[in-house]
């Protein structure tokens, strides 16, 4: 579904693979899988994962040198990366973490443990997807319970206008085109055309009128909306 972090789980053991799709699913993130590392890297470049659970021992290319590799990509490098290692001597973390990986999880490890280290690294780039509450000026959003206040009155949203302004809010003063818009909102195999962004942020804005709040999205001529 657009809107939810994508997690990428690397991993040859098909089991292990399935078990951490499973439980990473169940907390409502999308998932795609790799079995090997040079997998990795092309599901990497086709479609951009907000955080990558990545094992060491993999076939092909090793996840050491994935985490390499995307760490020295211009457009990877801030993807975080939690490396899975049956290895535990503290020279193979060190090199784990020195690699750029952002955590290191030895195996075998509790999937409540996993979980945890993938809030924080997702807190980071994506704190609407972790169950949270945004705050902007007046504004609030409840992540948990999907509600939205303003001054204190709950609002009525439609799920899109919800989508729209949790992404606005993540970043306030972003500026977000409408095909950034597409993407994160509509997700990036679905074809919307670009005038329905501005449908939306219309129906948005009519919702967020309330008593004497101002308009708090900006138009930005030739650019697209930001919050603020
Ligand atoms: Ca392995």
């Amino acid at each position: 579904m657009a809107g939810e972090a994508l997690v990428l789980i690397v991993e040859d053991e098909p089991a292990q693979r399935e078990v951490l799709a499973y439980n990473i699913r169940a907390e409502g993130f999308a998932v795609a899988t790799a079995a090997a590392g040079d997998e990795a890297l092309i599901a990497v470049r086709e479609t951009p994962p907000d955080v990558i659970v990545l094992d060491w021992m993999l076939p092909n290319v090793s996840g050491i040198e994935v985490c390499r590799q995307l760490k020295m990509g211009a457009d990877t490098a801030k993807i975080p990366i939690i490396m899975l290692s049956a290895r535990s001597e503290e020279n193979d973390k060190i090199r784990g973490l020195e690699t750029g990986a952002d955590d290191y999880i030895t195996k075998p490890y509790s999937v409540a443990e996993l979980l945890a280290r993938l809030r924080t690294q997702l807190r980071r780039v994506r704190p609407a997807t972790v169950g949270e509450r945004l705050e902007y000026e007046d504004i609030i959003i409840d992540l948990g319970e999907h509600r939205v206040y303003r001054g204190g009155d709950e609002l009525s949203l439609g799920p899109t206008e919800y989508r729209l302004l949790s992404a606005f809010m993540e970043r306030p003063g972003r500026v977000w085109s409408r095909e950034q818009l597409l993407d994160r909102v509509w997700g990036r195999d679905i074809y919307v055309d670009s005038r329905t962004v501005d449908v939306h942020i219309g129906r948005l804005r009519k919702a967020l009128r309330v008593a004497e709040g101002a308009d708090p999205i900006r138009t930005v001529r030739g650019a697209g909306y930001s919050l603020g």
